[in-house]
């Protein structure tokens, strides 16, 4: 077998969904060069993530989400929170993310001090999926009302809208990018947006436009933090399910890790992938 990638330096995996068992999770961190992660759970598998901590301390962090379409969300997320839960997400729900629902949630978050990671889809991946936490366009009043919660943007809308040109027929907008775009400018003026670069979405939005890319890299050095949200096995790209095909039978760790190296200067990547969620979650290598 392959040697894992060596990254030099630590890696955290802000986007890394609790597995299975923990030898899955370790194994998809070590096959792909990842040594950190923030474990996303669903908040009644708490006690898994907590696990997983007590046998590795240093290693993990986790997170807890709920459908904040529903009324209890509020109450089994601040429980989480109480319980050593670092900050919610992904949250993902069929809800505005301006709306009531999500309110509540933010204003939990800003009273214990977490962040908050949200995915952001308004074009549909397949028909009836729906869309999740609609009203990117509306996010810098959002941004405003909330300085103390810190916002985490992920998944394909808040990635298509690095342009100022965003095409509603495809989640994963291809090439060159319109100068200008949504994501970039929230990013420039609100210190409480910060950017997950996981899953295909964030792998197409670095593929786009590499001009531009190295730019918003450096541009965003303090703002952005990798992630993998990936589902193959072993780091090495055994199982995953996505048929996209930047990331088709490959790892997203893997293929994001190494489009950062070749797309960013040496100390932005360490930023990207260890120091500005080192410094968010106060993690120790
Ligand atoms: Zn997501
Ligand atoms: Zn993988």
């Amino acid at each position: 077998m392959q040697p894992p990638p060596s990254w030099g330096g630590p890696v955290l995996d802000i986007h890394h969904h609790l597995r299975r068992d923990i030898d899955t999770d370790i194994g998809h961190m070590e096959g792909s060069g990842v040594t950190h992660a923030v474990l996303l759970t669903r908040a009644p598998a708490d006690e898994q993530a907590r696990q997983r901590m007590e046998k590795y301390p240093k290693k993990f962090i986790r997170f807890s989400s709920a459908d904040a379409a529903k009324p209890e969300a509020a109450d089994i997320l601040r429980a989480s929170l109480k319980g050593g839960s670092r900050g919610m997400g992904e949250l993902k729900s069929h809800v505005a993310v301006d709306g009531p629902e999500m309110r509540r949630l933010y204003d939990i978050a800003s009273e214990m001090g977490v962040p908050v990671l949200i995915h952001f889809g308004e074009v549909e991946q397949y028909p009836g999926e729906g869309t999740f936490n609609t009203g990117l366009r509306r996010m810098a009043a959002l941004l405003k009302q909330y300085p103390k919660t810190t916002f985490i943007g992920h998944a394909d809308f808040f990635w298509g809208n690095i342009s100022a040109e965003v095409p509603m027929d495809t989640p994963y907008p291809k090439g060159p990018v319109k100068r200008g775009g949504i994501t970039d400018k929230l990013l420039a003026d609100f210190p409480n947006l910060y950017g997950d670069l996981s899953a295909n979405s964030g792998r197409n939005a670095l593929a786009r436009d590499p001009e531009f890319t190295a730019g918003f890299l450096a541009r965003h050095q303090n703002k952005l933090m990798f992630g993998s949200d990936c589902s193959c096995s072993d780091g090495r790209g055994t199982g995953q399910a996505s048929k996209q095909p930047l990331i088709a039978g490959k790892c997203v760790a893997r293929e994001t890790l190494a489009a950062l190296k070749s797309l960013a200067k040496p100390e932005v990547f360490r930023k990207l992938t260890w120091e500005n969620g080192r410094k968010m979650f106060q993690m120790t290598a």
